[in-house]
């Protein structure tokens, strides 16, 4: 089979090594003769994956002593609910920066007070609010750091006067983050860090125990920290993948040199969308994402998508159709996306170029 260039969305592309491993522990799980859809999670050898695991999300993103680092299922569409039941008392203020930031503060206003501090919906959510005051007494200021759907990110960890919390379901393990700035980071891990089925949450242990509402046991995060992430059956299969592959992540040299990968890829790709003429980004250029690069036909062009899409199909570049929202394409270019396959893409519209322009 020759390569085929995955630039999904999410369920996002992994690793081969990853793919190697998760067949070869289906069939036998760490020499137990068992697989690792069938072995008991109140096992020695599944503890070590879970400690491993735990170690792991530490080691590589400097995570302070005071933190935790819990594992759920529910993907970050739960945490959007966990979010307000466990940090809502009197009053949180978010980030409208897209579809996903909105749905989070929904969840939010069904259980309190709740608005949106600033807002790109003017603009199709196309660049990150500047300029806006963070009031001092919300009980915690929510940001989705990397906006998937639109192609912008905020790529600093800004100060905040209350407690910060971040979605960071698409960009995390993409560049260093200062934890010792949020009271919590959370995301799905199906777009940078394994599969579908599973969600990470870093937490600052102190930040939890002040709202006074009944917090359902499932729903406690105090819960999932004293039980190891395993109060009930953990999907163990995803922890699985995800322990390899944030042990994939270290062997690149951890995030710091991933980093280095990711700028480079993104740089690749957008010099070529500001080079073609008949290609226009759509993200605001100092807010544009390393991870998700959005654009469209040039005006006077925009008769010509179905025909790139189906010419990049040919060559074997598949993923890329915009989000509905947004409309034209979208290459997303998570971690174990190569630079190879940024090249084919980049290739692909130079020669789309050449017959059109
Ligand atoms: C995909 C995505 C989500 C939703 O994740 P689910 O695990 O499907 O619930 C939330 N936030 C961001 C930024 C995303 O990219």
């Amino acid at each position: 089979m020759s390569k085929v260039h995955v630039f999904n969305a999410g369920p996002c592309l992994l690793p081969q090594e990853v793919y190697d491993k998760a067949v070869e522990a289906i069939k036998d799980f760490a020499g137990t003769g068992v697989s690792v859809l069938s072995i008991s999670h109140r096992t020695k050898e599944w503890d070590a994956i879970m400690d491993e695991t735990r170690a792991l999300w530490k080691e590589l993103l400097h995570i302070p002593e005071d933190y935790e680092v819990i594992f759920l299922g529910g993907g970050a569409s739960l945490e959007f609910l966990y979010v307000p039941m466990n940090f809502l008392e009197h009053k949180a203020g978010y980030l409208d920066t897209g579809v996903w930031a909105h749905k989070a503060l929904k969840e939010a206003q069904g259980l309190g007070e709740a608005s949106a501090v600033a807002c790109s919906a003017d603009k199709n959510y196309s660049y990150i609010p500047k300029g806006y005051e963070i009031p001092s007494d919300l009980d915690y200021f929510h940001i989705t750091t990397n906006n998937t759907i639109y192609g912008t990110e905020i790529k600093e960890d800004m100060d905040c006067p209350v407690p910060l919390i971040a979605d960071m379901s698409s960009d995390i393990m993409s560049r260093p983050v200062d934890v010792s700035k949020y009271a919590m980071i959370y995301g799905g891990a199906q777009k940078n860090v394994g599969p579908a089925g599973v969600a990470f949450c870093i937490i600052k242990k102190d930040a939890l125990g002040k709202v006074s509402r009944y917090i359902p046991t499932m729903l406690d995060y105090r819960v999932h920290i004293d039980k190891l992430s395993m109060f009930n059956t953990p999907p163990v299969f995803s922890i699985y993948i995800m322990h390899e592959t944030l042990k994939w992540i270290k062997s690149m040299g951890g995030v710091e040199a991933v980093h280095k990968l990711d700028v480079q890829k993104a740089d690749a790709l957008y010099s070529e969308i500001d080079r073609n003429p008949l290609f226009v980004g759509t993200a605001a250029k100092e807010d544009r994402s390393i991870m998700n690069v959005c654009f469209v036909m040039a005006p006077g062009y925009e008769n010509l998508q179905d025909e790139f899409l189906a010419f990049a199909k040919a060559h074997k570049i598949i993923g890329i159709k915009g989000h509905r929202s947004v409309g034209g394409f979208r290459a997303s270019i998570y971690n174990a996306c190569t630079l190879e396959d940024v090249q084919a893409l980049v290739d692909c519209m130079k020669e789309f170029e050449t017959m059109h322009a």
